[in-house]
């Protein structure tokens, strides 16, 4: 990213053959940094959104879905404040105080969007674009000659197909609810079904989350996967594994009654009469009725688009980035991909998106937070490895009286002390890892993390005192 751009890659601006230079499909993360950035480079810039000015993100993804893990976890710090020394009176709580609190947010958030875009001379189409043909373009009606298409279109939920999935409600539903659900069963075993099923459970309803599978989070350290559901089930959660919604019937007062089939050995299929279900197995690549197959723009069988290592489909002038082509669904990478897409088209700058490293979390409670290679990762890849493993109760609930445990990971390689891996479960793992991620990034050893005096007393600090491997 940092070479001197070579000018015969730098895109003819203000062509007058063309209506615009840069057509985005999708005003969301990708969408909206890519046109930001071309506008700035110069290109002249439309963004057509259909929904809401920020994308899954802003209004139905990571900032709903935070400001609802804030609210939830204020329950659990009211009962350790008592610990402490406080007395309060009896607590309530108000779902639609905090459902429309978020909103409202989420509205100001629109404006801000609205700003950016204006105020960096990006044109806002508010409709549905699709491929009209080459190089052409139709929202509302009209028709418009653009030189270069970038589809950031996104991701929407999978719905499930059993009998009465009608009755279940997705991601985007559950930040509207209209009450909160005294019982309910989350399904799916991802990030967001953990994430939801912490925040349900948090708010007071009797959770159950359901997955198909031996263990949920898969391609998650094992570690991690074992620790977290030891602590979410301590919290109150009932995991529900290697089970799956067969039907779903609607009763007469409006609860749901859902019939689970059991594929663990000797376990017999039940009925379980909840409020709501709420589903979480993954999204797919809004990629339906855009025209793509009329252009002839290359699809996987999932529906993502596929793209070289510049975000080009097999389509001239026609690009993708973000959820919608399948890599990695999370907003940071989205940006990224945006961005150097904008500059590659209109500043030459070459792309070299690194995938490898990327840190996460998970807002469960307590967090996961992660970056690098899992254990099973790195001995996949024929690493010979030093583990470092840590688990301990935090300051805190000495006297919260509150039974949660921490759990650090590091996976080092024993041939060049290189850290490959670092993991955590536990309060602020997403905000301690962000760090982490540089580190490691910038190729840290352990021999690096030895030598580096801890912040006393932290949590965190605990990533630089492990001094004997577990194996
Ligand atoms: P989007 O942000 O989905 O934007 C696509 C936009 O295109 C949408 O606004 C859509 O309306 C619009 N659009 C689609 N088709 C058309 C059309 N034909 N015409 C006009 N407009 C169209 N990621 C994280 O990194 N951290 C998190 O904590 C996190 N939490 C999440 C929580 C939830 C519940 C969900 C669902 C996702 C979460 N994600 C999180 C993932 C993150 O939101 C996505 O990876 C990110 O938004 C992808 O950006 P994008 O630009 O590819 O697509
Ligand atoms: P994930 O891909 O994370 O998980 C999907 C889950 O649904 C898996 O457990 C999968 O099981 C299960 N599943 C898939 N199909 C079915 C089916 N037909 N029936 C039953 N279960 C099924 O998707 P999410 O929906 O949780 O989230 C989408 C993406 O959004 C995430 O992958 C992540 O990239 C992003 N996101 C990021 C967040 C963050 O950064 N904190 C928060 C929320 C979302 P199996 O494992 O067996 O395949």
């Amino acid at each position: 990213m940092s070479e001197t751009p070579s000018s015969s890659l730098i895109t003819d601006v203000n062509d007058t053959a063309f209506d615009y230079d840069f057509f985005v499909i999708g005003a969301g993360s990708g969408g909206v940094r890519a046109s930001r950035i071309a506008s700035q480079l110069g290109a002249r810039v439309a963004v057509a959104e259909e929904l809401y000015l920020g994308g899954t993100c802003v209004n139905v993804g990571c900032v709903p879905k935070k400001l609802f893990v804030y609210a939830s976890q204020f329950r659990e710090d009211f009962d350790a404040s008592k610990g402490f020394g406080w007395g309060h009176g009896e607590l309530s709580f108000n779902w639609q105080t905090l459902r429309d609190n978020k909103t409202t947010e989420i509205k100001r958030l629109n404006g801000v969007y609205n700003n950016i875009l204006s105020g960096a001379n990006v044109e806002i189409l508010h409709g549905r674009a699709t491929l009209a043909g080459k190089n052409s373009v139709s929202v509302n009606g009209t028709n418009y000659k653009v030189k270069h298409i970038l589809i950031a279109t996104g991701s929407w939920p999978r719905k499930p197909t059993y009998q009465g999935a009608e009755y279940t409600i997705d991601s985007n539903e559950f930040f509207y609810l209209e009450t909160l659900p005294q019982k309910v069963i989350v399904e799916g075993g991802g990030y967001i079904a953990v994430e939801f099923a912490g925040i349900l459970n948090s708010l007071g309803c009797d959770t159950e989350l359901v997955y198909r599978g031996e263990l949920f989070l898969r391609n998650f350290d094992n570690s991690i996967r074992h620790f977290v559901a030891e602590e979410i089930r301590k919290k109150g959660i009932k995991l529900s594994f290697k089970q799956q919604i067969s039907s779903v019937q609607k009763n007469n007062d409006g609860s749901l009654t859902v019939n689970i089939k059991n594929s663990a050995q000797n376990e017999e299929d039940r009925n379980v009469t909840v409020d709501a279900v709420v589903t979480a197995i993954g999204r797919t690549p809004k990629t339906g009725n855009l025209g793509l197959e009329a252009l002839g723009v290359a699809q996987k069988t999932d529906g993502s688009i596929i793209v070289d290592n510049n975000f080009t489909t097999n389509v001239e002038g026609v690009y993708a980035l973000g959820d919608v082509i399948g890599r990695k669904q999370l907003t940071p990478v989205a940006l990224s991909e945006g961005m150097a897409l904008a500059r590659h088209l209109f500043d030459g700058q070459p792309i070299n998106m690194d995938y490898d490293n990327i840190a996460t979390a998970v807002f469960c409670q307590p967090n996961i937070g992660t970056v690098g290679l899992t254990e099973e990762e790195a001995l996949e890849r024929g690493y010979t490895l030093d583990i470092y493993k840590s688990e301990f109760k935090a300051m805190k609930h000495t006297l919260s009286g509150l039974d949660e445990r921490t759990l650090m990971k590091l996976i080092v390689d024993k041939n060049t002390d290189k850290i490959l891996g670092a993991h955590m479960v536990g309060p602020d793992a997403g905000e301690i890892m962000q760090g982490l991620a540089i580190a490691i990034k910038a190729g840290a050893t352990k021999a690096h993390f030895d030598s580096t005096i801890g912040i006393h007393p932290t949590a965190a600090e605990e990533f630089v005192t492990m001094r004997e491997p577990v194996g």
